[in-house]
């Protein structure tokens, strides 16, 4: 998917025709804020400079935390200080407007030559060096063994994969600490695996199922809005 965030909305809809046109499948967002949402899923992202609230150089920055994902800026003519910005924020391509279909479509297809194939699901991790062998953890109900990576969860016994555990271990070793989806991405995958905020998400949905008396109002993994995930240990 290629992920558009432009908020004038005559520049997005004949990007996303044209984009569409050529096969690609295409979201268009108005607002970074609203972007945000949706980087994970994206191969491309055709990116605005200007853009009301976030601007485009704030949103390549937050985006370059996590991902390699390419970034296309469309900057206004003429502005090299401009460009040299939207380069310096992790955009990998430039096109100042008004441009030309044709020449976006081409610098897409070359962006998408040149970007590694889309990372895969994290793979465990290798079982060489797990952190945490031997410990067990005991919250509620539920019991984890970190060496057997077997567990009592809301399903029965069940054996966890690495990255469950880690994630679990992490957030316990950081109870009561505000954690965002970088801290937990770098300290859970590692930056050099390319995993999206995505990725944390749906992971800490699969904990929330095993590990939460009502999956649905969490009581020990708790989202704090607009920041990450904090986990409480003894909730009142
Ligand atoms: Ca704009």
């Amino acid at each position: 998917m290629i992920l558009v965030v432009e908020d004038e909305e005559l520049v997005a809809d004949m990007v996303r025709l044209n984009l569409e046109h050529a096969g690609f499948a295409v979201e268009t967002c108005t607002t970074a804020e609203a972007a945000l949402a949706h980087i994970g899923a994206a191969e491309l992202i055709v990116l605005d400079r200007m853009l009301p609230g976030m601007d485009g150089l704030e949103f390549a920055r937050v985006v370059r935390r996590t991902l390699t994902v390419p970034i296309l800026m469309l900057t206004a003519r003429g502005e090299v200080a401009a460009r040299v910005a939207g380069l310096d924020a992790g955009a990998d391509d430039y096109l100042a407007k008004p441009f030309a279909m044709p020449e976006l479509l081409a610098r897409v297809r070359a962006l998408l030559r040149r970007a590694p194939a889309a990372a895969p699901e994290p793979a465990p991790k290798p079982p060489a060096a797990p952190r945490g062998s031997g410990r067990t953890i005991r919250f509620d109900r539920y019991v984890v063994h970190l060496d057997t990576r077997e567990a009592t969860t809301n399903e029965g016994t069940e054996i966890l994969t690495e990255t469950e555990c880690q994630l679990l271990l992490y957030f316990y070793d950081h109870a009561g600490e505000m954690l965002s989806r970088t801290d937990i991405l770098e300290n859970v995958w590692g930056m050099d695996r390319f995993p999206t905020a995505r990725t944390v998400d749906n992971y800490v949905l699969r904990l929330r199922k095993l590990f939460e008396p009502d999956p649905e109002s969490p009581r020990y993994l708790i989202t704090v809005r607009g920041r990450g995930y904090s986990f409480r240990i003894d909730p009142a």
